[in-house]
């Protein structure tokens, strides 16, 4: 069962891709993860893209697509994977694919995950962090005791500069942009599957493994 996610930043698709690893036994595949990985062990791939990033240049597609396939070839990935964080673009999404395509393979479905920007705002929005412990809140659905103070250590809490209004908003609008033609992508292939993303992460997971079965 090969798998992408996809959904907004801050849609919840993180937390649902480590339930569907848990849940079906196959590895959660984050690019930034195994960009790490290389990195770290000094790979042939590793190196390579770590010559971009030195020169503060953005990887190529067909090398994070290399170093992706390099790591789905590995023995825990034989019975399937889900992918976070890749493709987010149409031309990443056309490499994989036919990089796939080569090896007689594809992605079995797209899990979008479904919510609509206003819910995004409000969840971000109402983020707040600790400045001395970094313990997180929010203002709604996890709130200090004390409004504004830290309930571990008792100091102030401010929003990140994630989470402000004008970068939540930001990185919305590269979403729409960049990342939500792949829902099109992937419709036209027949995968994609849409949950709604609003209710409670245990009610999105229910969603999904309807669509993927028990
Ligand atoms: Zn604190």
């Amino acid at each position: 069962m090969k798998i992408v996610m996809l959904g907004a930043p801050g849609a919840g698709k993180g937390t649902q891709a480590k339930m569907i690893a848990e849940k079906y036994g196959i590895p959660h595949v984050s690019t930034g993860d195994i960009f790490r990985a290389n990195i770290k062990n000094g790979t042939e791939l590793g190196k390579e893209a770590k010559q971009y990033m030195d020169q503060g240049k953005l990887v190529p597609d067909e090398l994070t697509v290399k170093i992706l396939l390099d790591r789905v070839a590995q023995d825990d990935c034989k019975n399937g994977y889900v992918l976070d964080g890749f493709p987010r673009t149409i031309p990443q999404a056309n490499v994989l694919d036919e990089a796939l395509t080569k090896l007689g393979d594809k992605i079995d479905y797209a899990v979008n995950v479904d919510v609509p920007d206003e819910n995004i705002i409000n969840r971000m929005g109402g983020r707040r962090a600790c400045v001395a412990c970094g313990a997180t809140y929010h203002v709604v659905y996890n709130a200090p005791k004390t409004e504004g103070i830290c309930d571990v250590c008792g100091k102030e809490l401010i929003i990140r500069d994630d989470d402000q209004p004008e970068t939540v908003k930001n990185r919305l609008n590269v979403y729409h942009e960049q990342t939500q033609p792949l829902i099109d992508f992937y419709e036209e292939k027949g995968v994609l599957k849409s949950v709604d993303g609003t209710v409670d992460m245990k009610d999105v997971f229910a969603a999904i493994v309807e669509i993927l079965g028990e």
